[in-house]
C-alpha cells in the first residue's frame, strides 16, 4: 500500500524523529523561517556559531588547538572567518595522517557517525560527524530539497551507486513508512535496469529525482530512446559538475529545471540552487565558505579561486578551513529570489566518466572508485582509464595496508563489473590533474561514448 504523501510528510516524518530524539526536522523548520531573513540577523548567527565551533569543538581537539597556538590565535577571540586567516588549511593528507588528533576529545568515537568517501574525489578518506551534527546535515538538505519543488512528505527517485539494502525491521519499516525511494544502480546503467526503475516510479510515483549529474544525463537519454516518460516536480543533480549541454537534455527529457547541488561527505552541503537558478546559494547557516587565491589570499567576486569550507555542526571532527580540492567563482550580485545568503556562480571539479562494460552496458565510474576505494585499505589514490572495451587500466597510488590480496581484490571488482574486462594495475606517485586543474578519477576514451567531461 503506498502512504498518502500528507500522511507521511505530516505524520510519519515527525513521529520518527519524535522517536528517535532527532532535531532534523526542528532544523530544517527553523532554516525554512529564517532562509528569508535580513542579512545582519544571518551574519549574527554565523559569527555565534563559528565561534562556538572553535570554543567548544576545536579547543578540545588536539590538532586544532596545536593548530590555533601555533598561528597565534585565541579561541576565545574567534568572531569572523577572516580570524582564522592565519590557520593553515586543513588538507586530506591531515585527516589521513592525523585523524585521531583532529577529532574532539570530549567525544567518544563510538558516539560519532562515521563516513568513507573516495568516489568524488579519487582520495581515499574517513571522516565522522557526531549524530546532532548529522540531523543538522540532513535539515538543511531536506530545505535544499524543497527548493528543487519536492515537497516535505514525497518519495524519491534516486539515481545512485549502492542502494542500502534494508536489514534491520526497524530499516525496512522505516522504508515503507518514510524514506519511501526507488533506485536505479549507476553499477549497471542498461535497459532492463531503466525500465524497472520506470516501473517503480509508477508504482511509488516520486516527487523528486536526484542523482549524480552525468547518471541523471544518460537516465534522461535512455528514457528518451525508449519511449518511457517520467515528471519528477524537482531535479536534484548532486555530487559532480552540472555540464551545461547534458543540463538541457535532462531539463528537456523530464520537462522540469535541474537544480545543482554542491557538496562533499566531509562538509556535507556547500552550496544549492534555489527556484531562480541564478547560482547557488551557500549554506551560509551552517558553513563558511573562503575562495582563496593560490597565494592564500581571499579572491574577490567574480574570480576563480580554491574553494575552502568551514562547517559549523560538526561539533565531533571540527573541519576549520578544510580544503575540498574543487574551485569555483562567487557571484558578484545578490539573488534576485531575496535570499541573503550569497551566491557561487560556478563550481569547477569533480568529473568521473562511466565506462563500457562488455555487453554495451553502463557502470559510473564514480560507483566503482568509491565501492573499492572504500572498501580496501592500501589504495592512496585509484584512477580508472578505459581505451577501448574489455580492457582498463587502473592507476593505483598506494598507502600502507596494500598488498597482494587488495590487488586481487581491486582487479576482481572492476574485472566483474565490466563484464569480464582485462585489468591492468599501474602504479604512480601521484594522479596528475588535467590541464584545467580538474580531476578525473574516471576516464572513458572508448571511440563513439560520449564523455562525462
Ligand atoms: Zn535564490
Amino acid at each position: 500500500m503506498r502512504l498518502p504523501d500528507w500522511v507521511v510528510g505530516r505524520l510519519a516524518e515527525p513521529v520518527w524523529d519524535l522517536y528517535e530524539g532527532s532535531v532534523r526536522l526542528r532544523t530544517y523548520r527553523r532554516l525554512a523561517r529564517d532562509q528569508f531573513d535580513a542579512p545582519e540577523a544571518l551574519e549574527r548567527r554565523r559569527r555565534e556559531r563559528l565561534g562556538e565551533l572553535v570554543r567548544h569543538a576545536a579547543a578540545p581537539s588536539p590538532f586544532h588547538a596545536r593548530r590555533l597556538r601555533d598561528a597565534g590565535i585565541d579561541p576565545r577571540g574567534v568572531r569572523d572567518i577572516a580570524d582564522l586567516r592565519g590557520l593553515p588549511l586543513l588538507t586530506k593528507a591531515d585527516i589521513r595522517g592525523d585523524l585521531d588528533d583532529i577529532l574532539a576529545a570530549d567525544h567518544r568515537r563510538e558516539d560519532l557517525v562515521p563516513a568513507k568517501t573516495g568516489g568524488s574525489t579519487g582520495t581515499a578518506l574517513h571522516v565522522y560527524c557526531d549524530r546532532r551534527g548529522v540531523e543538522r546535515r540532513n535539515g538543511a538538505a531536506l530545505l535544499a530539497d524543497t527548493w528543487s519543488g519536492w515537497r516535505l512528505g514525497q518519495p524519491m527517485g534516486a539515481v545512485w551507486g549502492n542502494p542500502p539494502a534494508p536489514r534491520t525491521l526497524r530499516n525496512r519499516l522505516r522504508l515503507a513508512c518514510k524514506d519511501r525511494i526507488v533506485y536505479l544502480d549507476t553499477m549497471r546503467l542498461d535497459e532492463a535496469s531503466v525500465r524497472e526503475f520506470a516501473a517503480g516510479w509508477r508504482r511509488l510515483r516520486p516527487g523528486l529525482l536526484y542523482g549524480h549529474a552525468h547518471s541523471l544525463y544518460l537516465l534522461a537519454g535512455m528514457l528518451e530512446e525508449m519511449g518511457e516518460r517520467l515528471r519528477p516536480d524537482g531535479i536534484v543533480a548532486t555530487s559532480m559538475m552540472l555540464l551545461q549541454p547534458e543540463r538541457e537534455v535532462i531539463e528537456r527529457v523530464f520537462a522540469r529545471p535541474v537544480t545543482n547541488r554542491y557538496g562533499c561527505e566531509e562538509v556535507s552541503l556547500i552550496a544549492c540552487e534555489c527556484e531562480r537558478h541564478a547560482g547557488l546559494h551557500l549554506n551560509a547557516e551552517h558553513a563558511a565558505v573562503e575562495l582563496l587565491r593560490d597565494d592564500g589570499s581571499p579572491c574577490s567576486p567574480g574570480e576563480d579561486g580554491r574553494i575552502v569550507v568551514t562547517e559549523f555542526v560538526n561539533l565531533g571532527m571540527p573541519m576549520l578551513r578544510y580544503e575540498v580540492g574543487d574551485r569555483g567563482v562567487l557571484h558578484d550580485r545578490p539573488c534576485p529570489c531575496g535570499r541573503p545568503s550569497p551566491l557561487l556562480r560556478t563550481v569547477t571539479g569533480r568529473t568521473a566518466d562511466f565506462l563500457v562494460a562488455a555487453d554495451g552496458s553502463r557502470v559510473a565510474g564514480i560507483s566503482l572508485i568509491e565501492n573499492t576505494l572504500t572498501r580496501y585499505p592500501g589504495i592512496g589514490q585509484l584512477q580508472v582509464v578505459q581505451e577501448v572495451v574489455g580492457r582498463v587500466e587502473l592507476y593505483v597510488v598506494r598507502a600502507t595496508g596494500w598488498d597482494e590480496a587488495v590487488a586481487a581484490a581491486l582487479t576482481g571488482v572492476f574485472r566483474d563489473s565490466l563484464g569480464g574486462a582485462e585489468v591492468a594495475l599501474r602504479f604512480v606517485d601521484t594522479i596528475p590533474r588535467e590541464p584545467n586543474g580538474k580531476y578525473r578519477f574516471s576516464i572513458c576514451r572508448v571511440p563513439g561514448v560520449r564523455s562525462g567531461a
